[in-house]
């Protein structure tokens, strides 16, 4: 059976799947070697495929902690960055600059310029507003679980540096961890913002999901013990269902949009 033909499989079972209480047996998607993939239907069941429970630099899926974070404050305000490429000792992935940001534009592009400048001003007004410790353990808390044991302990805000937005591996998931905290309810607003900032106009080969159009935050990442490779995160929804997928090598924009397409079997 050709990869097509199973993936399409996979979609009308999810396509089954949502009209009706879940069958115990459900086809697996094609995946490959070194992939993980986890859904959740919006029946607070998670499937997961592959590599689902496998451990990774989380990349810049941790743009979407910080919107748990600041997302409503920083819609909020319309904030806005002008990002040349560096700023100080930061330089952005892309060198030549973003330009003009909101937090839309941000979160789509991936601007960890941006990010890192409206993370400063955020700490600022915590710090004023209710202390350094408070601070420290209000992050903590957001990030605990992406940050295992790797945070020195202290009473102050750990020093803002890339891999608060995504470089490096301070801060790791898995498909299947990062879906779960996706499906909290009080991460709902998170969704929202991803529907809100990051929704395509891609809809199912065939159309199962209804109108709603799909939204997918992709992230690179860094691969542990090759430095010249990288890794590709997809996490994304359409109405109640939510998706993340992690592929072993590749860059999220081109390669992850690649392959959740094909998995979801999506279409412009
Ligand atoms: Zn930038």
């Amino acid at each position: 059976m050709s990869n097509l033909r199973l993936t399409l499989g996979f979609a009308l079972a999810l396509g089954m799947l949502a009209a009706q209480p879940a069958p115990a047996t459900m086809q697996a998607p094609a995946l490959r070697p070194g992939e993980g993939f986890a859904i959740t239907l919006g029946d607070g069941e998670v499937r997961a495929y592959g590599e689902a429970g496998k451990e990774a630099p989380m990349g810049s899926l941790a743009k979407l902690v910080w919107m748990r974070l600041e997302g409503a404050e920083w819609s909020g305000r319309g904030v806005r960055y002008t990002c040349k490429g560096t700023a100080g000792t930061f330089t952005c992935w892309n060198r030549e600059g973003h330009g003009r940001v909101d937090v839309g534009k941000a979160l789509r592009e991936s601007c960890n310029l941006a990010f890192l400048a409206w993370i400063q001003d955020a700490q600022t007004h915590w710090r004023k507003d209710y202390g350094e410790a408070a601070a420290r353990a209000r992050m903590e808390d957001v990030f605990a679980p992406f940050l295992g044991r790797r945070l020195p302990q202290g009473e102050t805000l750990p020093p803002l540096t890339p891999a608060w937005v995504g470089d490096g591996d301070l801060l790791r998931t898995s498909p299947e961890a990062f879906l779960r905290w996706l499906m909290e309810p009080d991460k709902a607003e998170v969704v929202t913002f991803g529907k809100r900032f990051l929704a395509s106009f891609w809809v199912e080969v065939q159309d199962l999901f209804g109108k709603e159009g799909w939204w997918f935050k992709t992230g690179t990442a860094p691969v542990p013990g090759d430095p010249t490779a990288t890794s590709a995160w997809v996490a994304g929804g359409r109405g109640s269902a939510l998706v993340v997928l992690h592929l072993p090598r590749g860059r999220g924009k081109q390669e992850g949009m690649t392959r959740i397409r094909e998995i979801l079997g999506l279409k412009d």
